[in-house]
């Protein structure tokens, strides 16, 4: 093929969903090219979303336990301090060492990385506005946007990036801001809010729902996630909402309402935190001249290959339905590829596990309690604490359960449950169970390794089975 040839895929998009697409086409010897105009590969994910919140993640647990725990475990520190710079540093490292990680798997597959922005100039032609000036026009059989996902903007409320953040200021703030507000209790504001936490921040969340946790957090883990994150400092005004804000002095004032008596309050902070979710992003990319609908959330509107309302063009990751997850991306990256090349593809999405990484950690895969009730399904509740589980109790870190929901007639498990420590990673055994569709027998019947966190999940199985409820 001369390189005049139009690619057989060319991918918009370089993030979890759009980078995983183009290596999964380079090695099913397709012609491919990947369009990213951010200058580095990984997109939201590894710039400024799952890679950088997790390094200020780990290492702020690390200086927390360090100054508050370390004494009871018999280790003695003597004028222990944060360099808050080295943290950024060791952060900026980490996501610096994967970027270019990422550009290496791209080349080793033979994929064409265009630095540059992609705007359609027709269904098969793509204009890119080149990062380094210019401008060249690429022909492709078949295109996938992979586009991602922006902050969604609270009106009116303007974002400095310095005093007023979102996640992406969040992450590398200069110095701990004394007081910090969080605009939105989902898993932005509680990961972010618990670093700065750690760090010596006052933080306060103000969420307009009753509940934390965002979308699908069962609701009996989330009432126990907001206990244990009261107990280590965060405060939380639930039923509120926020009406303004405006910038004094060097701080925040923030118009608040009471969402049920109407009761309004003014607080103020150094740092306000805007985490009220994300929206995707498909600015620039001129959809309407090839007729790429939308819908009323602005997600890119596609059946069940991916197809967009425009022929050869198709569309995964944040920027059309679905959770705004990078492994959920990942997934959609290698099945549409496999569409092409092969024919036939495939996401389970009842198997897609949801993590919030702070301390303790919260993790589930299927369906919560809530959600089961309104379908009108008949379940059981198997439920084990790690407060009885040796190895978190030798770790002195026990605070949360497994919870297991099967369904009632046949156990088959439906909803996994985790809140405490590793739980990110103790869920893959359940997701595991919940995509070869196991009963809670299965997982109970498979021996787990003594002694380990993982215990709790098999007790948790054994637990919500009938021959656990005839013990006694
Ligand atoms: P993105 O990663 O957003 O990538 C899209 C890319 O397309 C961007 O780099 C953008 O520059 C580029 N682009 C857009 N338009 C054009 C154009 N016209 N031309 C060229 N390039 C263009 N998810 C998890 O699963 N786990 C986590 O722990 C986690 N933590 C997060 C923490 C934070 C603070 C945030 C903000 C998000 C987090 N997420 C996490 C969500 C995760 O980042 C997204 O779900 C994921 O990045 C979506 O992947 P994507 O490929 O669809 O889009
Ligand atoms: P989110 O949807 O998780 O939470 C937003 C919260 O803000 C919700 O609880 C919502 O009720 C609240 N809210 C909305 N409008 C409000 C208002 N006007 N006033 C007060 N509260 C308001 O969104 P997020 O935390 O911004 O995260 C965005 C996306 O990024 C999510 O979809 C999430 O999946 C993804 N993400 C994932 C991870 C992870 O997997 N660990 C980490 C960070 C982000």
């Amino acid at each position: 093929a001369s390189s005049a040839d139009p690619y057989d895929v060319v991918i918009i998009g370089g993030g979890p969903g759009g980078y995983v697409a183009a290596i999964k086409a380079g090695q099913s010897g397709l012609k491919a090219a990947c369009i990213e105009k951010r200058g580095t590969l990984g997109g939201t994910c590894l710039n400024v979303g799952c890679i950088p919140s997790k390094a200020l993640l780990h290492n702020s647990e690390l200086y927390h336990a360090a100054g508050h725990e370390f004494k009871n475990r018999g280790i003695d520190i003597k004028d222990m301090s944060l360099n808050l710079g080295q943290m950024m540093k060791a952060k900026d490292s980490s996501v610096g060492a994967l970027t270019k990680g990422v550009e290496g798997l791209l080349k080793k597959n033979k994929v064409d990385y265009i630095k540059g922005a992609a705007s359609f100039a027709g269904p098969t032609s793509i204009n890119v506005q080149l990062n380094d000036g210019g401008e060249t026009q690429i022909e492709a059989k078949n295109v996938v946007i992979a586009t991602g996902s922006e902050v969604t903007p609270f009106p009116g409320i303007e974002i400095d990036e310095e005093q007023i953040v979102s996640s992406t200021g969040a992450l590398a703030l200069k110095k701990v801001p004394e007081k910090m507000i969080v605009i939105g209790g989902g898993v932005i504001g509680l990961e972010m809010g618990s670093v700065w936490n750690r760090l010596g921040s006052q933080v306060s969340v103000v969420e307009f729902l009753p509940t934390i946790g965002g979308a699908g957090m069962d609701h009996e883990v989330a009432a126990n996630f907001k206990k244990i994150l009261e107990k280590q400092g965060l405060k939380f005004n639930l039923g509120t909402k926020v009406i303004d804000a405006e910038k004094k002095d060097g701080k925040v004032f923030l118009n608040v309402e009471d969402a049920k008596s109407g009761k309004k309050q003014q607080i103020d902070a150094d740092v306000v935190l805007v985490a009220i979710g994300r929206r995707p992003y498909t600015k620039g990319l001129n959809l309407e001249a090839i007729g790429v609908e939308t819908d009323k959330r602005g997600r890119i509107v596609v059946d069940d290959a991916y197809n967009t309302t425009c022929k050869g063009v198709k569309c995964i990751g944040d920027a059309t339905f679905g959770p705004m997850l990078a492994h959920k991306a990942e997934e959609e990256g290698i099945a549409v590829i496999e569409m092409l090349a092969r024919g036939h593809g495939h996401v389970n999405y009842e198997a897609i596990p949801a993590v919030v990484y702070t301390h303790p950690e919260v993790a589930w895969v299927g369906k919560s309690e809530q959600e089961l009730k309104d379908a009108g399904v008949s379940y059981k509740i198997g439920k084990f604490p790690f407060l009885a589980n040796s190895r978190a109790k030798t770790n002195q870190d026990s605070e949360g359960f497994v919870k297991t929901i099967v369904e009632k007639e046949t156990e088959k498990i439906l909803g996994v449950h985790i809140i405490g420590p590793n739980a990110g990673e103790l869920i893959s055994s359940s997701v595991l169970a919940i995509e070869y569709g196991a009963s809670a027998e299965d997982t109970s019947a498979v021996c787990h390794a003594h002694p380990t966190l993982s215990e709790a999940v098999k007790e948790s199985a054994l637990a919500a089975t009938d021959k656990a409820h005839h013990k006694a």
